[in-house]
């Protein structure tokens, strides 16, 4: 088993690169953001808990968060030959949970990939993606400022985490889209 974590800003590309990688090296590719635009559309009561503090650019808190990632795993196991989580964990309670949640099934965390790039670049790309996305978050630069400042205080002290556990990569995340799979995809090969 692989278990990977994607992890970086909002907007330095974790969903594109899970997306390729997932096909790449047969993972099954958890998105929180995803599952909760999914309650969201459906109009569930998730969703609409979600929704309040997805809304102002704030995580969703990490009591909800957790109990939707272990739901996600245990649908999934059977299946999987590994995860590529993207979008969890975010905060530190997250990341105890997460290694916690894997070791009762007899995994672990096998990498936490770190995509870099700096705020301005991911502004740009965010407002750019807002255009299309009709994502909410995507088309406000206050909330897209929340989004940095959430990360910065409650997301940022995961590179300490892993770094203690010896398996944060960190890759630069600016380049042509197959550059960074491919970056990322050498360190997933090595493991
Ligand atoms: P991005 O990485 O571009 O911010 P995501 O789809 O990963 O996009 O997340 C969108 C929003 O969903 C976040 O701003 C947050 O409100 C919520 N969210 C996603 N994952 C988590 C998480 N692990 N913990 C708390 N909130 C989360």
């Amino acid at each position: 088993m692989k278990n990977i974590v994607l992890f970086g800003k909002p907007g330095a590309g974790k969903g594109t690169q899970a997306s390729v990688l997932k096909e790449k090296f047969e993972l099954v590719h958890i998105s929180t953001g995803d599952v909760f635009r999914y309650n969201i559309s459906n109009q569930t009561e998730l969703g609409t808990l979600a929704k309040s503090y997805m809304d102002k650019g704030e995580l969703v808190p990490d009591s909800v968060t957790i109990n939707m990632l272990a739901d996600e795993v245990d649908r999934s196991i059977a299946e999987a030959k590994g995860y590529i989580f993207d979008g969890f964990p975010r905060t530190t309670a997250q990341a105890e949970a997460l290694d916690t949640l894997l070791s009762e099934k007899g995994m672990q965390v096998n990498a936490t990939i770190a995509l870099e790039a700096d705020e301005d670049e991911l502004t740009a790309r965010l407002l750019e993606r807002g255009k299309t996305s009709g994502r909410t978050d995507d088309t406000d630069e206050t909330k897209i400022r929340t989004r940095f400042a959430e990360y910065n205080a409650k997301t940022a002290p995961l590179i300490e985490f892993y770094e203690k556990q010896n398996k944060l990569h960190s890759v630069n995340g600016i380049g042509e889209i197959d550059q960074i799979t491919e970056r990322i995809a050498s360190i997933i090969a090595s493991l």
